[in-house]
Order: structure tokens, then sequence, then C-alpha cells
């Protein structure tokens, strides 16, 4: 049903509008699940079901949150003092960006390379325009894998990190060792290989774990587990790396 709403209003209206009417159409097409059995953290809406996608990720018919977006809003919320900080958020989805700027943040400033996310300022991660100790928290989740000079990204985030300052990074993980290949740039290849046509390489652990190290970061590799993560529709336990610029 949801998808099917999605497709006749991505056909009947023009892009330009889309934008500004999407709140409504989403309360619209949300109003067939509304219901008790689940609610999302973020919008708090309540339902019957989250919207099953093709890959199998749970949707939020009301606000278009993705389970790992609904888990780092819990993350931030019960593992961060977020008042009066300074926070650069890259590539944000617009349900948690739009909640965020509720918070009683210094400066939230989101940004975006690619032109895919609504966002404050477009920002090269490997050259970041911010003078060096801006930031109390980085959110760098689902980026580094799309990045072929990550050791420059790296650095980039620890030089415009404040001193106690840490980043939050997620990617998809592999056992062993880190998979890339800079011969591998057809996009077709690249899905082969790296599991998405934009993917530049597939981190293990340990391997990302290294180059935050030697870039000069202490690593904690954290799961912060959640009672409620079948009710807001994601998982328990999912892997991110908490990189701290020590003191
Ligand atoms: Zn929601």
């Amino acid at each position: 049903m949801y998808h099917l709403f999605k497709r006749i209003f991505k056909l009947l209206v023009p892009k330009r509008w889309l934008t500004v009417i999407e709140p409504y159409l989403r309360n619209l097409a949300s109003i067939p699940y509304v219901g008790n059995e689940y609610q999302c953290n973020l919008c708090n809406f309540r339902m019957s079901q989250f919207v099953k996608k093709a890959n199998g990720q749970l949707l939020c018919p009301r606000c278009g949150s993705l389970p790992r977006t609904r888990r780092l809003f819990h993350v931030l919320t019960t593992q961060f003092d977020l008042i009066n900080k300074t926070v650069l958020h890259f590539s944000p989805q617009k349900s948690l960006s739009s909640r965020l700027n509720q918070f009683d943040l210094k400066h939230y400033i989101t940004a975006d390379f690619a032109g895919e996310f609504k966002a404050l300022k477009k920002i090269d991660i490997t050259a970041i325009e911010e003078i060096d100790s801006s930031f109390d928290l980085i959110i760098c989740y689902h980026i580094l894998e799309h990045v072929e000079q990550d050791v420059k990204a790296l650095r980039e985030l620890f030089r415009v990190l404040k001193i106690g300052g840490s980043v939050l990074i997620q990617t998809p993980f592999k056992e062993g060792e880190i998979y890339e290949n800079s011969k591998i740039v057809e996009p077709k290849d690249r899905l082969r290989h790296f599991g998405q046509k934009d993917h530049v390489r597939i981190y293990s652990v340990k391997g990302l774990v290294s180059r935050l190290e030697l870039t000069g970061f202490t690593v904690d590799v954290m799961t912060w587990n959640s009672p409620d993560s079948n009710f807001h529709g994601f998982k328990a336990r999912e892997t991110v790396l908490l990189a701290t610029k020590a003191s």
C-alpha cells in the first residue's frame, strides 16, 4: 500500500513540489498503518506495523526513518549529552536532522557532498572547510565506504574535532581484513565486489580500528543494547565505532 501510494505520487506530482508537500503526503500514507504494536522513536508515530522495504529494512511510514537512523537517535539521546554541543553530521537523513534541530545544540551543521541529502553545507570529508578543534561530536554513518582517500578523511575528522570529542562511525563490516582494490572502479564491478555500486571497499572492524588508531584516535567498539529495539523497529545490537580525540 505504502509503496503503491509513493509510486503514484511520484508519477503525478512534480519533483519540486514533492519536497514541499512530502510531510502532508506522509501523514496521508501512514493512516492505514495507525496502531499500537510499534512506535517510531523519532517521530513517535504509533503503528500496527512498519513498512517493509524490498531489502527487508523497516521504514517508518510517517517520517521515512530507517532502522539504523532510529537506532542512532536512540544512542544519541541515551549515551550522549548534546546540550550546548557543536555537532557535525554527514549525510543526515531528514527525519533525524529535523529532530536534532529541535535540540538545544550550540551548533548543528549538516553536511552533504553528492547532493543526496538536504544539508546546510556542501563538505568534502577529505578537505573539511572548518577550523581545527571545532566539534564535540561528528556523526559519520555510512560515509567512509564511499570515500577513496579514507585515510585523508580520517585525518580531517581528527583535525576538526575538539580534544575529548568523538566521531560516531558506522559502515558495513566483514570479518577478517579490509577488502579494497583501487583498480575496481566500474559501478557494476564495485557492486559485485563491495556490495554497492558506489562503495569503494568493505571494512572489517579490526581494519578500520587500526586506521583510526594510526590517525591518532582512541577507539571503542560499541554495541549499545536497547530493550525496546523490536518495538522501535531496529536491531538490538549493531556495531558502532566511537573514535575519540583523547585529551
Ligand atoms: Zn517516524
